[in-house]
């Protein structure tokens, strides 16, 4: 590595990304390339001699950017936002830059300590309970994603659990169940498969549209109710704040009481509406977590930051210490022996670490709390901008009450002038899916779906870093004009 080479690459590719976002809105939103498209236009195997940047970089604009669906342009309305900010570019530059694994204390001080410091900013800042922080028996870590999380914190309830019934460990693994609703992240039921748990004993709690797909304190009773008689054991259940469905909230004051009831380890997912609670008109959400044992949200949907960042803290560090401990000689140190250094290898899957903590730290500096709670502010006023132009458009219905900034709405059964008593749900589906493909075909926007109890929503994300006012009125001039034609069909 030369640094004054690398300085002018890096200079190359810095403006070659900053020309990229003052394009972004020439490029369709979606990527419209075929499956196969660059596997049959680049070499079979890698060159052999060394390519100058210049060339690379024109390799990048013909071959890359047309499969890239640009999550950072300001017409990307799908899943949920994937934030970028100059300040976490800059912190990823930096945290390349030193490229350390700081898997324990030693290896990179720094790395720890920072992810300390973020964390604990970042659980004033959510007001999340004292209980979760380093200076009573919790504390937080950066993960990868909310699937790690859950995964993480699943072995160490399993754990626990084995511990408590003793004895037979692939008999009382057999019993062990989890509880989440129908709303919950489909990752969960993955992170059970990967920690063991029986698939059949995973049980997901219906949720109702009338009831806000919120989950049920009274379902999920008498679930763990049954169960029990039936000789099975409450293990986990995951409540949710922000689902993606439709950002339903779950109740967590109620839920967490019963969680307590039946010694369950209880979690709250807030990947996406976790970074609203740092505006206080939105804490309101995470009313009862101090119930819970741990928490999890994900900087790199909405909190300007780029990927991959998931926060958890735990009320009990040596529930996931204890779980995930390795203590090899290769590894052995007197900081470490001493027991005062958090070594973070022991809170996650892997042994490496990327020095997440330094974006993090430079996003929080770089927009400060004020700017952070700007920026979702401005997202979420949007949001309620576009519900109103819905809402008051009787072509239209707005499926499920918005929470932060996401609508979800569909073409209303009443739409049809021809039809007087209003069209079927499934007709209403299937000109709503067909207004969903014709808004995405434009290349100019782009959403995704949800189906909620067999009615088709067009899922509204407001979030990309870029979207302005003037995107999102282009969105409904859209809608509008997708729309006539094809009612006029
Ligand atoms: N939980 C919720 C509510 C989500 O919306 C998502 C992803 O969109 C996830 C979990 C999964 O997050 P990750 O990709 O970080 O595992």
């Amino acid at each position: 590595l030369d640094p004054e080479e690398f300085r002018r690459q890096a200079h190359l590719v810095v403006d070659f990304i900053a020309d990229y976002y003052s394009n972004i809105e020439q490029y369709p939103v979606c990527s419209q390339v075929e499956p196969g498209y660059l596997t049959k236009t680049m070499p079979k195997s890698a060159p052999l001699r060394p390519e100058p940047i210049e060339t690379i970089l024109q390799d990048v604009n013909k071959h890359i950017i047309p499969g890239i669906t640009h999550w950072q342009s300001p017409g990307f309305f799908g899943y949920f936002p994937s934030s970028a900010s100059t300040g976490s570019f800059l912190g990823e530059m930096l945290l390349t830059g030193f490229n350390p694994v700081g898997f324990n204390w030693l290896a990179s001080p720094a790395a720890t300590e920072l992810e300390m410091v973020v964390m604990e900013w970042l659980l004033k800042l959510l007001q999340l309970p004292e209980s979760f922080s380093f200076s009573s028996d919790g504390g937080g870590v950066i993960h990868g994603s909310t699937c790690e999380s859950f995964v993480c914190t699943l072995v160490a309830a399993r754990e626990k659990k084995l511990n408590q019934f003793g004895t037979n460990r692939s008999d009382t693994l057999g019993k062990l169940v989890v509880y989440c609703s129908d709303q919950t992240h489909f990752s969960l039921q993955k992170a059970c498969q990967i920690v063991g748990i029986n698939l059949s004993n995973v049980r997901s709690i219906k949720t109702k549209m009338s009831m806000n797909f919120q989950l049920s304190p009274d379902a999920l009773t008498m679930a763990v109710e049954s169960d029990v008689r039936a000789g099975l054991i409450p293990l986990y259940v995951c409540f949710t704040v922000g689902t993606t469905p439709t950002t339903a909230a779950d109740p967590l004051l109620i839920l967490s009481e019963i969680a307590k009831r039946f010694d369950m380890w209880a979690h709250v997912d807030a990947a996406y509406a976790g970074s609203a609670c740092i505006c206080p008109e939105f804490r309101h959400f995470l009313d009862g977590v101090e119930g819970v044992n741990s928490f999890s949200f994900n900087l790199h949907k909405w909190f300007l930051t780029t990927q991959q960042c998931c926060c958890l803290w735990v009320k009990d560090r040596t529930d996931l210490t204890k779980a995930l401990s390795t203590n090899p000689e290769l590894l052995k140190n007197k900081a470490s022996d001493t027991n005062k250094v958090v070594d973070y290898k022991d809170w996650q899957i892997a042994l490496g670490r990327r020095f997440r903590a330094m974006k993090i730290w430079m996003v929080i500096r770089s927009y400060g709390v004020i700017g952070l709670q700007e920026h979702i502010r401005k997202h979420v006023k949007l949001a309620k901008h576009f519900e109103a132009l819905l809402v008051a458009d009787n072509k239209f219905e707005v499926v499920v009450p918005r929470n932060f900034a996401m609508v979800c709405f569909r073409i209303s059964p009443f739409a049809l002038a021809t039809v007087a008593n209003g069209c079927s749900d499934e007709e209403s589906n299937r000109l709503t899916q067909a207004l969903l493909e014709s808004l995405n075909g434009s290349g100019l926007v782009y959403m995704t779906h949800a189906m909620i109890e067999g009615i088709y929503v067009i899922r509204v994300a407001i979030g990309a870093t870029l979207t302005d006012e003037k995107h999102v009125n282009m969105l409904w001039d859209m809608v509008q004009g997708h729309v006539s034609g094809l009612l006029a069909k």
